[in-house]
């Protein structure tokens, strides 16, 4: 378990520490990945005691979608951005190689968990996170962008998310940080950097950005790396200060 850094009870899960078989060993969350369903039910039960709450994990469509989750526990309808205001709720990104973010307001206590791989970098998933946090303010606090923290989770790094020239073109039209090549030269994109950008540039004063490439330690679920796997989480709680 990796410590988020943010000012609530906030965490990133790796593989260790579940019940679940090869390919899937050991700490899967993913219920849509193949995993025996029972033990799949029994990592989220596990992570869940790690929150001290039970987590309601997002359903990621690599989207933009929105959903606010307002009872502890409750199964969020698809969306790669899961919000709360609500004290005693638990959010989990699930994700394998994709970016796992977390987010938190000082102002109003809300808190988001988003999933977001190159879709979601491109479509601007972190944008539509900030937009419904910012929503949560009153229109006076709203016009002030202090109090907003976010931590970048275990995901693959620019080195090794090799992807075709004209898709890293794509990518790097709008968001130009995202542009990286491999060690061998070829085309790749950097979605964690670009991801930091993008906060740095909607007035996060605090990001944390995690330096762990999912793709090279093996302590991390990677789809790219081991085709069919199980997927870890970025776990947050709403109204638990731990700092
Ligand atoms: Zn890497």
């Amino acid at each position: 378990m990796l410590d988020a850094g943010l000012p609530v009870r906030a965490f990133f899960t790796a593989r260790a520490g579940g019940a679940s078989a090869l390919p899937y060993g050991t700490l899967n969350v993913a219920t849509h990945v193949g995993d025996a369903p029972e033990a799949v039910a029994r990592n989220r039960a596990a992570v869940s005691v790690l929150a001290g709450a039970p987590v309601s994990f997002l359903n990621a469509e690599h989207g933009i979608r929105v959903a606010e989750v307002t009872r502890p526990g409750e199964e969020p309808a698809v969306a790669d951005v899961l919000v709360t205001r609500t004290p005693g709720v638990a959010l989990g990104a699930i994700a394998a190689d994709c970016m796992p973010i977390l987010m938190h307001d000082a102002v109003t206590g809300a808190v988001a968990a988003i999933h977001s791989g190159r879709e979601g970098v491109r479509r601007g998933a972190v944008d539509a996170a900030v937009a419904a946090l910012l929503d949560m303010r009153t229109p006076q606090q709203r016009r002030r962008r202090d109090g907003l923290a976010a931590s970048i989770g275990p995901a693959i790094c620019g080195r090794c998310y090799e992807v075709p020239a004209a898709m890293r073109e794509e990518v790097a039209h709008r968001h130009p940080t995202a542009r990286s090549a491999t060690g061998a030269g070829t085309p790749a994109l950097d979605l964690p950097r670009a991801a930091e950008t993008r906060l740095g540039e909607l007035g996060f004063a605090a990001v944390v950005r995690h330096r762990v490439c999912t793709y090279e330690d093996e302590r991390y679920f990677s789809h790219r790396r081991d085709g069919v796997t199980g997927r870890h989480a970025g776990v947050i709680v709403c109204g638990v200060s731990v700092r």
